[in-house]
């Protein structure tokens, strides 16, 4: 079995997993955790976001009210080809010099109704993390305690709207990289490549210290080729 393959497995497990976690279960946690927003405006900053993924779907509605400027590749590139390309499953917002997110100006989202879709659910997701134990399980909200207000009261419709939406963005989210890993599989097998993790180590130490980079970023079903520097 394949690196990938092996990856492609897992992912559809995930996604059986969220699909049949039970949506009761799942309504009833967000009514006990009874979270509300108090609009802080942590969650824009580096302080809670390494980076703002894009799916596909924010990606498009991003680049046509603020142009292509707004985007870079996600960080974290997944592989790196033994002639040292690198390849990464999708975009994700820019951030301003400090690493706060580049629309996020004077406490407010200059994009707000255009946001994409992680900053809609956010602080609920649904997907297994390991804890500081080592132990996997699931996890329905980040940053516990450590932001807004919680148990208010959350009604029946506003829970399940919440779970809902939560589901579908987890879903989305596994599906693009599903699609990404089987593309790389294909690619990999068609030109005759292979993932090289001491390439990855090498290349990412130059790409670190200014250097310049090639990198394939999956938009869309295809991979759109670029040159990258930080
Ligand atoms: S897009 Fe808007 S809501 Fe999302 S992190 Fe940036 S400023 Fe915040
Ligand atoms: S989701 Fe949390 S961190 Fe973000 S604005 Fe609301 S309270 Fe602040």
């Amino acid at each position: 079995m394949t690196r990938t393959s092996k990856k492609t497995d897992e992912i559809e497990h995930e996604i059986c997993g969220i699909m049949e976690f039970p949506d009761d279960r799942f309504e009833e946690i967000i009514g006990e955790l009874g979270f509300v927003c108090d609009c802080c405006g942590r969650c824009c900053t580096s302080e809670f976001n390494d980076h703002v993924f894009l799916l596909d779907e924010d990606a498009e509605r991003i680049i046509e009210v603020a142009g292509r400027e707004a985007l870079r590749p996600a960080p974290n590139y997944e592989f790196c080809d033994n002639l040292g390309r690198f390849y990464v499953m999708g975009y994700a917002l820019r951030s301003k010099p400090g690493g706060d997110c580049i629309f996020y100006t004077g406490g407010r989202c200059e994009h707000y109704g255009d946001r994409p879709e992680i900053c809609r659910i956010f602080p609920y997701m649904l997907h297994r993390e390991e804890d500081d134990e080592g132990n996997i399980d699931w996890r329905q909200i980040g940053g516990l305690d450590m932001h807004g207000m919680y148990h208010s009261e959350i009604s029946v419709e506003a829970a399940r709207d919440i779970a809902v939406r939560v589901k579908r963005y987890e879903v989305a989210f596994l599906r693009q990289k599903l699609a990404f890993f089987n593309k790389i599989e294909a690619h990999f097998k068609k030109h005759g490549l292979r993932h090289s993790q001491q390439m990855y180590d090498r290349k990412m130490r130059e790409f670190k210290m200014g250097g310049e980079i090639e990198l394939y970023v999956f938009e869309k079903g295809e991979f759109i080729r670029m040159k990258y520097s930080i």
